[in-house]
């Protein structure tokens, strides 16, 4: 019998709903019904997968008010934002929708005939979402892994998971999929890492924390389950003195702030050069002031607060002695776990501040001399996810991006993020690629048949 798991709306501290905390015999049941479901579906006539994802898009767009308000409330995020998400999510069930009469295969000329290759659904695929964006991130690996045949268990936070729950009902109200996607909510501890170990599972589509990564990787080798890993980052905006300074400093502030800094991609560490350092902190400084901090169903907010009481401390543990810190703003009093932005003025760039994933709303400005060191500041993390390189010299910035270890990276802009493109990380931030075309080689198995076609053997 499952128990109960209460969820907190963080900008009020209210109890804003109840799901249930599944156990393990649940988990069987689910993995069960999602094996037969997986036959069922990867053998539909393609314009009916097709029309089935298309439906989801539409049903996603009917119910969006009422989403982006759940997300919203769920994870402190302001509406206008969590409408844009919700919105991005039918976005990418239309992109795959699109996609599923185009997985295609090779032929190759062989000695004695002619190999094909086919890809393959790879059964059923647990997608494990974390807490900060957790529609849009578990529809990337729901559409794609559903496009390409498999069946589809989600598994939201346990901080947020109102807004997959509802997306689970909605789906099922469609009766397109049937038990094909299914959503199980509970602890990561317990029903994640079933998942993660469960023998009827064939995927791991995983997007958290580096530490979680890492368990879901032992679970995951058990039955030598094929993982997709998405973690955490630390990612650098690198400043050139040619910058366009007005232009960057406008929007450094919601490179690493947007969501109150709860985000993979957040840029924490502006790493620029000397001959425009003072200017691009005192221009940061500003526009970070310009921010409006509260009530995130007014439309005029850019921040809300943080997702919970925990992560509130676990942030401002950064928060040492020793550091030149500057307030940008400031946050509402409670209730709500409220924080304005911290700005850290040229950190020892291998004191914690600068090196960990901090997952708040505190940034590092750090000064470099030379392409090289800049390169080297910016591989100087563990994590390799995205960040963005701002000059107005080609050859300069074409330099950075195929220097910087990292796996998105944006050049006079901050962007992470395209349906249409591959997104993951190097080094500590993941394993795999998602979205784009590079999804359809993360959902599927490729199998290579061989026809011979000599006479003679
Ligand atoms: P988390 O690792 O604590 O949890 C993520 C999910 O894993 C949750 O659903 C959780 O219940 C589950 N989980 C926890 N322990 C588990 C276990 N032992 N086995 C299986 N599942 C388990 O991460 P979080 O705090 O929800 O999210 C924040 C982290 O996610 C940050 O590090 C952030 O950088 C990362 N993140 C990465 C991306 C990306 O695309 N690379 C995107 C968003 C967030």
């Amino acid at each position: 019998m499952s128990s109960i798991i209460s969820v907190y709306n963080p900008a009020t501290e209210e109890l804003i709903g109840e799901v249930p905390s599944h156990d393990l015999a649940e988990v069987d049941a689910a993995v069960e019904r999602a094996r037969k479901a997986q036959s069922i579906w990867a053998r539909k006539p393609i314009a009916e997968r097709r029309d089935a994802l298309w439906a989801i898009a539409d049903a996603v767009i009917a119910h969006s008010d009422e989403l982006a308000l759940l997300e919203s409330t769920d994870v402190g995020k302001p509406l206008a934002a969590a409408r844009q998400e919700v919105l991005g999510v039918a976005e990418c069930f239309k992109y795959y929708a699109g996609i599923i009469d185009k997985i295609l295969g090779d032929t190759i000329p062989v000695d004695g005939g002619i190999s094909m290759t086919f890809r393959e659904p790879m059964g059923v695929v647990a997608v494990i979402s974390p807490w900060n964006f957790p529609l849009p991130i578990a529809s990337w690996g729901i559409a794609p892994a559903l496009a390409c045949g498999n069946a589809v268990i989600v598994k939201p936070a346990a901080l947020t998971p109102l807004s997959t729950v509802r997306l689970g009902q909605i789906v099922n109200e469609l009766g397109v999929v049937g038990d094909a996607l299914q959503v199980l909510t509970g602890s990561g501890a317990r029903v994640g890492n079933a998942l993660a170990e469960h023998p009827g599972v064939n995927k791991v589509s995983f997007t958290g924390s580096t530490e979680t990564g890492r368990s879901i990787i032992q679970a995951a080798s058990k039955t030598m389950k094929r993982v997709t890993l998405e973690l955490g980052g630390k990612s650098a905006s690198v400043v050139y003195n040619d910058v366009d300074l007005a232009k960057c400093v406008q929007a450094a502030p919601m490179s690493v702030f947007d969501n109150t800094g709860q985000d993979c991609c957040a840029r924490s560490r502006f790493l620029v050069q000397r001959g425009v350092f003072d200017e691009f902190v005192e221009g940061f400084i500003e526009s970070t002031r310009a921010l409006k901090i509260g009530n995130p169903l007014d439309a005029t907010t850019n921040l809300g607060p943080l997702v919970s009481a925990g992560h509130r401390e676990s942030v401002s543990s950064f928060l040492g002695e020793g550091l030149n810190v500057v307030t940008a703003g400031e946050a509402p009093e409670g209730p709500g776990f409220w924080m304005a932005p911290r700005i850290v003025i040229a950190p020892d760039p291998k004191s914690r501040v600068a090196t960990d994933e901090i997952f708040g709303p505190i940034a590092s400005v750090i000064p470099f001399d030379t392409e090289e060191e800049a390169i080297a500041l910016a591989n100087s993390s563990i994590y390799g996810l995205s960040g963005s390189i701002w000059t107005n010299d080609v050859g300069q910035a074409l330099r950075t991006a195929r220097g910087v270890e990292s796996g998105a990276l944006s050049v006079n802009s901050n962007s992470s993020i395209r349906m249409q493109t591959p997104f993951g990380g190097f080094k500590q931030s993941g394993i795999g690629r998602g979205l784009g075309q590079a999804a359809i080689e993360a959902y599927t198995e490729l199998k290579t048949v061989f026809v011979r076609t000599d006479r003679d053997n």
